[in-house]
């Protein structure tokens, strides 16, 4: 598994204003949809082309378009689904899947509870949307969904990932993995604390999109 971690001016004030608790709704979700636009550009860096020529005014010109099969873009419920539009604009033509999981916040084990996916991604290259990379147990499940329906590859973009959790990803989807794996998040915090929180992170990025509810 390949970790990228976003070192960009940008990327870092965005992130900076977001972990700020005097931030409200409306300005999160919008710094939200900036930054995974942001992300998105790299997380997008090995994608499959083609080749493809085109007539311009003035000449014929090489160039390339997107693979078919289409991309796959996948939200993990709640929060995820406040990276689409940040992503979509990017991957205008992917499609969407869904993933719902909730967090036991005693034992802090993920578990499914939706689940809208292709039965068969052969050739597809996906990317899951999951703003909060701590425990790694959510990622694990979902990487497993894509990997078991053939995806080409699978990417997740998060908004912050913790050390525990890239660890326990790439004990799943090592070096050796037969498909590439990637992670690619704005910033990796120091550790998670007893419930499971990204320290210092921002919160609990769900309700920061979208309120406590
Ligand atoms: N989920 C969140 O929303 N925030 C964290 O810090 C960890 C998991």
């Amino acid at each position: 598994m390949q970790t990228f971690v976003a070192d960009h001016p940008l990327v870092a004030h965005k992130l900076t204003a977001m972990r700020d608790v005097n931030t409200e709704t409306p300005l999160f979700r919008s710094l939200t949809d900036e930054l995974v636009t942001l992300l998105a550009y790299e997380a997008t860096r090995d994608i499959r082309v083609e080749r493809v020529t085109v007539q311009t005014p003035v000449a014929a010109a090489d160039g390339v378009t997107l693979s078919r099969p289409k991309p796959l873009v996948i939200p993990v419920l709640r929060a995820g689904i406040g990276m689409l539009d940040g992503m979509a604009r990017l991957l205008p033509k992917a499609d969407v899947g869904f993933v719902g999981l909730a967090r036991d916040e005693e034992t802090l084990v993920a578990s499914t509870y939706a689940t809208r996916l292709p039965a068969d991604l052969t050739g597809r290259d996906t990317f899951v949307l999951d703003p909060m990379l701590a425990t790694g147990g959510t990622l694990v499940t979902v990487f497993e969904m894509l990997a078991s329906r053939g995806a080409a590859s699978m990417t997740a973009i998060c908004l912050l990932a913790a050390p525990e959790g890239i660890e326990r990803v790439q004990a799943a989807f090592g070096d050796d993995f037969p498909i590439p794996v990637k992670v690619v998040t704005a910033g990796l915090d120091d550790h998670l604390n007893e419930r499971g929180y990204i320290v210092p992170g921002l919160g609990d990025a769900g309700d920061r999109l979208f309120g406590a509810i």
